[in-house]
């Protein structure tokens, strides 16, 4: 892509400069090509550097596990958790017992010449060079030889030197194997993504089959995984698998493989998966927890940020390096949570889903999760608690809404703002049981979860103060600033956003980080699944320190956590709360109630618990995951003892008088006692005789500027809520 656009008069000249450099570097290209012929020649004929056949025995003999440990916390030793092994999970399939379709696919996406070269195809590796001289950041041009040669070497440097090496190799490797056996070890040592190595064991993972009988079209989305395991992953991203799937149907066409009429049927075909539908072993030693899984799929990405590597590579060194990895992984919390997750009686029926995540708020350690109900079959399957996005609905209110309007003295738990019927533009939100409840605190706004007051208050910070705060303060990834999309603008700077109506939704990970800062004194940690990462040479290659990033001030954060104990104390949550136990937290719902929540939290642990089914539908009933987060919590909280909130220097005691938000006077009987972060405490006395609530709540604005300090008023007319937002999802409340 061109990083700058020039007049037209320029562009002429640069054109030609452009033409001159690229034929100068394409007559280096070829002097490079010809060198590279003669070197491989020289090469062949001395037989120099060449160990692959050796390399081949070794393959299946290499036993660089990598150890996973956790800490004990009352020894403080660490203690195996789990072991990951490359070959594990492999199934060997000769090339007989595999359809035809299978090779040809890889062939015609792959290395469409393969049946021809001699290991290395010529007019490729020139191509390839021609793109390197091109600036293009890829070398390409490997054959299915060289990528076999690459595969076992497990080489990763890309020098010219080590690509002239591997040429080498592959050329070999051809003299003393069959197009066949090679063809055959290929698809035998490939990767296909959640955890299946070797192509028998992606076909009974993804399709439930023998390789023997898999179908035209399942062959060619096999195929397709190969490019990008996640990106191309058919049950994570169906859509990009099957875009490629048809590039490789089209191209198997072209080359005479397939008929013009087997392509057309294969390609109406849509992808149909059957994951865990196979009866598994139950003893395969693949199917690790979810929490393992997420330290794999951790140590993966960080690997391919910090080395650079690509998604197989990285899982490679992983599988095969020796690693040590030291996992924030606590027995007592996920023993909790497999207790309550295993058995599907806890949950409103046996298909719904849930997740679960437990951090210790003062780290930013992950001490146990749930990416699902019941037991778990697949290995590295969809986690739900890390990977699947989803609608927040009210869950989403303290963090992109009351949490930055205290943060930035919007308004105060004393704030009056008017429960009454609001339109913006056409858009009309409602509240959860459709009654409008006239005037009320922020506080009792929380508490009984009301969604027009979430609206008018996120109206006043506005949707891009709250986007900046939940994205650049607590940590969320998943948010969308402004895009394109099938030619409509999306964004989740809207007033919906308020609801919890999102462009994609977040994940149960990042949403419990977010909850996390409330109980850590405003600090924001990142989730993290492991500490650190030893090689096997002993060097420390990963590490997660402990960071604390300041998020809002530990007034905010208290005054938080104090609002959202009344939610579980007297509000929508008081299914979560844990007897003898400080519990504070959110519920959510959409109003479609396709996804539930509960944000929870003691001074010892956030959680957050989300249920819904994997294909969005509605769900009766009522939410479970305020049960769900009480049972886990309250067995884990009997064995550890209650840490202590403390209350900031910085905050203020008023009675100030809930129907009008001043100071409580002789006369006020609807009165509390709250607290306020110096200076924004209320100055006004209230006047009784002005305390009456209207009849017919008429649409005001956030109430009595006496306790908004710093409120600016500011209207935010160009946000255009409900925009592709979900809109029916949006309106979410209990
Ligand atoms: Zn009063």
């Amino acid at each position: 892509m061109p990083k700058t656009t020039y007049s037209d008069n320029n562009k002429k000249k640069k054109k030609n400069k452009k033409k001159n450099v690229f034929m100068k570097k394409a007559l280096i290209s070829i002097l490079v090509v010809c060198l590279l012929v003669v070197s491989v020649i020289a090469g062949a004929v001395v037989g120099f550097v060449d160990n692959s056949m050796d390399l081949i025995a070794e393959e299946y003999n290499l036993d660089f596990t990598s150890i996973i440990y956790y800490v004990d916390s009352e020894t403080n030793q660490a203690r195996e958790l789990d072991r990951v092994h490359r070959n594990e999970n492999r199934v060997w399939a000769d090339i007989e017992n595999i359809t035809p379709n299978l090779p040809n696919a890889f062939i015609a996406i792959e290395d469409e010449r393969f049946r021809e070269h001699s290991g290395m195809d010529l007019k490729r590796t020139f191509g390839a060079f021609i793109q390197w001289a091109m600036g293009k950041d890829s070398y390409g041009g490997s054959t299915i030889t060289q990528q076999l040669v690459k595969n076992i070497t497990g080489d990763k440097d890309r020098s010219p030197i080590r690509k002239v090496q591997e040429i080498v190799r592959a050329m070999n490797l051809e003299k003393k194997m069959s197009k066949d056996q090679i063809i055959e070890m290929y698809m035998n040592t490939i990767y296909f993504g959640e955890g299946c190595h070797g192509v028998q064991t992606a076909a009974s993972h993804y399709f439930g089959k023998k390789t023997s009988d898999l179908s035209l079209e399942e062959c060619a989305s096999l195929a397709a995984i190969v490019k990008a395991p996640s990106t191309y992953n058919p049950v994570k991203n169906p859509e990009n698998n099957k875009d490629r799937r048809d590039v490789i149907l089209n191209k198997m066409a072209e080359l005479g493989m397939i008929s013009e009429e087997e392509r057309d049927t294969a390609k109406a075909k849509p992808i149909s998966l059957k994951v865990g539908q196979t009866s598994v072993d139950p003893t395969n030693k693949d199917v690790k927890s979810y929490f393992v899984d997420a330290v794999i799929d951790d140590v993966i990405k960080d690997l391919m940020e910090k080395e650079n590597l690509s998604e197989s590579d990285a899982t490679n060194r992983l599988y095969t390096g020796g690693f040590k990895i030291y996992s924030t992984y606590d027995p007592i919390v996920q023993n909790a949570i497999d207790k309550v997750y295993v058995n599907t009686s806890n949950f409103p029926n046996s298909s719904v889903q849930s997740a679960m995540v437990v951090i210790d708020p003062y780290t930013g350690h992950i001490k146990g999760m749930a990416g699902g109900v019941g037991q778990k079959t697949v290995p590295r399957g969809l986690n739900r608690a890390t990977q699947s996005k989803r609608q927040p609905g009210s869950a989403f209110k303290p963090v992109a809404v009351y949490a930055p309007s205290v943060e930035y003295n919007v308004v105060t738990p004393a704030t009056i703002v008017n429960d009454a019927p609001l339109t913006i533009g056409d858009w009309s939100p409602k509240n959860s049981g459709g009654k409008f409840l006239g005037m009320m605190t922020v506080r009792r706004a929380i508490e009984k979860s009301q969604n027009i007051p979430a609206v008018k208050v996120l109206r006043e910070l506005t949707p891009e103060k709250s986007f900046d705060f939940l994205t650049q303060k607590l940590g969320f990834t998943t948010l969308v600033e402004n895009e394109t999309r099938n030619g409509k603008q999306v964004s989740d700077q809207t007033l919906s956003s308020a609801l919890g109506g999102l462009t994609d939704g977040v994940t149960v990970e990042e949403m419990t980080a977010a909850y996390a800062t409330f109980i850590n004194s405003g600090m924001y940690n990142k989730p993290v699944t492991y500490t650190k990462v030893i090689d096997a040479n002993g060097r420390v290659i990963l590490e997660n320190k402990v960071k604390n990033k300041r998020a809002m001030s530990e007034e905010t954060a208290y005054l938080m956590t104090n609002m959202l104990s009344g939610v579980t104390t007297r509000g929508t949550g008081t299914g979560a709360k844990l007897s003898d136990v400080f519990t504070a937290g959110k519920t959510g719902t959409t109003n479609s109630n396709k996804d539930r929540w509960f944000m929870g939290m003691t001074p010892n642990y956030v959680a957050g618990v989300w249920m819904g089914y994997d294909q969005p539908k509605s769900m009766s009933g009522s939410n479970f995951c305020t049960s769900v987060f009480k049972k886990v919590m309250t067995e884990i909280h009997s064995k550890v003892e209650e840490k202590e909130i403390k209350v900031p220097g910085g905050l203020v005691k008023r009675t100030v008088c809930q129907d009008s938000g001043k100071i409580a006077v002789e006369g006020c009987s609807n009165t509390i006692t709250d607290y306020f972060k110096d200076g924004t405490q209320p100055m006004k006395y209230c006047e009784p005789s002005s305390h009456i609530v209207p009849e017919t709540p008429e649409e005001g604005e956030i109430g009595d500027t006496a306790t908004t300090p710093g409120s600016e008023n500011v209207q935010n007319e160009t946000a255009t809520p409900g925009v592709e937002a979900s809109e029916s999802d949006s309106e979410s409340a209990e």
